[in-house]
């Protein structure tokens, strides 16, 4: 079928919207037409060159849209179904798999983080090329052919623009704080970066109830937002860690600003303690020094935020054994997207998940350099293509 699509020819180009070919859904396979796609740092890496990808390619992988067609062998999804789309779509056979980590999938390596649909075939076709379609979602695109288990049946009733964001940025924030961290109720948290995932680790964490839920960002416009996320303490940082002297701040709702020694700053708001659990949502090794420096003895760190491919950390190793600190890894919600996406839709009919709020911006197919232009600028929310 003919379709358009946004297609990144060359890396660190403009993404160029135009006609496409579509071929149907294969065996275990849909014909999905998205509504709705949110733009992610993990578009944007890959648009700007920051990792390398064999081109051409579309991008977009937070998507959601109608099932219009299904292939043979399909089981769990039906045409007309609304659904969102999940970039890791698991075998449900392998050893990850049956120890219930689905986003460990080796299936992922092998197939979608090279950007192939599982069954090998290649269905998007642009000037006499086939196109690659990013994490097998490629939802920058009037349609995609996704795998079965890339697609979770919502209610139809809810706005798909809002539903989008789940399949990325709300999966991997939330998911973060109940199935990587476990945090307890009352604990303090740390929030590195209000981003898309970092306002979603912020209301991950007012959910289970966290006691502080402070937030830290190098930019004001996010950190008004992660207010209304559930922030209960917000610092703007000035991006260098240091372990210096008290800053004589009390315990106010906002902090003198920009605060220079982020770790000082946390420990005053933390009885002297430091933060039970830190988020690391930007994934630099200035934010993962910080994030150590204000764990508190017996914390954990997660790291959620996706780094440029080359970027290394260091760790103080001495006090960290000392301190028994931990350090937690956390892809895609570190649970099982299939079962975790309905869970989340819930919450959001129940009022208790905020979606709608976390959509800034619309934009049609052909604003979509724009789009990520304006999220390379952010002020915290997601911008969200819209059909
Ligand atoms: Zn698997
Ligand atoms: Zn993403």
């Amino acid at each position: 079928m003919h379709i358009h699509a946004a297609i990144l020819w060359e890396q660190g180009q403009p993404l160029s919207v135009e006609a496409a070919e579509l071929d149907g859904p294969g065996p275990g396979e849909l014909l999905v037409e998205i509504k709705a796609a949110g733009v992610c740092h993990s578009d944007l890496h890959p648009a700007r060159g920051d990792w390398a990808m064999k081109v051409p390619v579309v991008l977009g992988h937070e998507g959601a849209g109608i099932v219009r067609d299904v292939g043979p062998n399909v089981t769990r999804v039906r045409k007309d179904d609304h659904v969102v789309l999940c970039w890791a779509p698991a075998c449900g056979v392998c050893p990850p798999c049956k120890e219930g980590r689905a986003v460990l999938c080796d299936r992922l390596e092998k197939v979608t983080y090279r950007n192939k649909l599982p069954s090998g075939a290649a269905r998007l076709h642009a000037r006499g090329k086939d196109v690659a379609p990013f994490l097998g979602t490629a939802c920058f695109s009037d349609f995609v052919v996704v795998p079965e288990e890339a697609a979770v049946p919502v209610p139809r009733d809810l706005r798909l623009d809002a539903l989008a964001t789940i399949g990325c940025a709300v999966l991997t924030g939330v998911g973060a704080v109940t199935n990587a961290a476990r945090v307890p109720a009352g604990s303090r948290v740390l929030v590195i970066g209000a981003g898309g995932i970092g306002l979603n680790v912020i209301q991950g964490a007012a959910i289970e109830k966290c006691e502080q839920i402070i937030a830290l960002d190098l930019r004001p416009a996010p950190l008004a937002l992660a207010k209304q996320f559930g922030a209960t303490h917000c610092i703007e940082g000035t991006g260098v860690a240091s372990t210096g002297t008290s800053t004589g701040l009390s315990t106010n709702q906002r902090l003198p600003s920009p605060v220079h020694d982020v770790p000082a700053a946390i420990r005053e708001l933390t009885g002297g303690r430091g933060a039970d659990f830190v988020f690391d949502t930007v994934g630099s090794p200035a934010t993962l020094a910080t994030a150590i420096a204000c764990t508190r003895k017996g914390g954990a760190v997660v790291l959620t935020g996706l780094s440029r491919q080359d970027a290394q950390g260091s760790i103080p190793m001495f006090p960290f054994v000392m301190q028994e600190k931990r350090l937690i890894g956390s892809v895609y919600g570190s649970g099982q997207p299939l079962k975790d996406i309905p869970r989340l839709v819930s919450l959001y009919q129940a009022g208790r998940l905020k979606l709608d709020e976390l959509v800034s911006r619309t934009y049609p197919l052909d604003k979509v350099n724009d789009a990520l232009a304006a999220l390379a600028a952010s002020d915290g929310a997601r911008g969200v293509i819209r059909w």
